[in-house]
Order: structure tokens, then sequence, then C-alpha cells
């Protein structure tokens, strides 16, 4: 696992900071002392008919063709209003502040690296079907 882990962090390092586009859920079951935990991650699904891009009354939010990713096109012409976010079933998308003029975020599905053609290395945790590793 350090071997992967390195690799992982030398093919598509990523900068820790306060926006979470991957959200991780711990709960607990069961009664001591047979108790167990549990994760839940929560990734953008890039809904085949996604709620946030007919919310968004500004046209921001896409769903390209190619991959199928919902996609933040012009965020300038973002207003803020977070419907996108009320739309969501899973809350993805995301703002860097309470400011009401804070442009909306999301999870891209790596749509850069995908047209680079380096999506056969891991580097989302949120897609892990595509962990083709070739250590
Ligand atoms: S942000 Fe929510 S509604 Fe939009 S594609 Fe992702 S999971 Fe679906
Ligand atoms: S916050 Fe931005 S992207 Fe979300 S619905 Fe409002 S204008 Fe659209």
């Amino acid at each position: 696992m350090p071997h992967l882990f390195r690799s992982l962090q030398e093919l598509a390092p990523v900068t820790p900071g306060p926006l979470k586009y991957l959200k991780v859920y711990e709960y607990e079951k069961g009664a001591f002392p047979d108790v167990q935990l549990h994760f839940q991650w929560i990734p953008c699904y890039h809904c085949e008919k996604p709620a946030c891009v007919d919310a968004c009354p500004s046209g921001v939010l896409q769903k390209e063709s190619k991959y199928g990713a919902v996609l933040v096109g012009d965020s300038d012409a973002c207003t803020g209003c977070r419907m996108c976010y009320d739309a969501c079933p899973y809350g993805v998308p995301v703002f860097a502040s309470d400011d009401l003029d804070a442009k909306v975020q999301k999870c891209d599905m790596c749509i850069d690296r995908l047209e680079a053609e380096i999506s056969r290395y891991a580097y989302c945790p949120a897609h892990p079907e595509r962990w083709t590793l070739d250590l």
C-alpha cells in the first residue's frame, strides 16, 4: 500500500483544501461489544438526468456527452443562488464560503486527465472502477 500511495501522489497530487468534492460519512451499527464502524462515501454520480443541471436558472451546470460528466461551465454566470445544491439528492455542489457571491464548484470527473489519456492511473477515490493500475 505505501507503494500505491506514493505512486498516486506522484501521478496526480491532490492539494488539501477546505472544499471537499467527495464526502465520506462514518456511522456505527450494533451495540457494545459487537459494534461495527461503517463508511459511506458520497461522490457526484454525474447523473444521467442531473437535477442540478435542470435546477440551475443560469445554465451554468452542463452535462457533456463524451464521458457524461456534469461540469461547471461559465462559472462567471453563477449567481450563487444554491438552487443546484438544493436540487441535488446528495448535496454535491459546494461553495468556498457562505457568501452569496461564492461560485459553485464540483467534481468534474477529472475530465482533463481523461482527455489527456492518463485515466488508466488511479487518482480519484470516487471512481474506483477506473483503477487499472500498472505498478
Ligand atoms: S451534482 Fe448531484 S444531481 Fe448533479 S450530477 Fe452530481 S449527483 Fe447528480
Ligand atoms: S449556484 Fe450557480 S450553478 Fe448553482 S443553480 Fe445557482 S447559478 Fe446555477
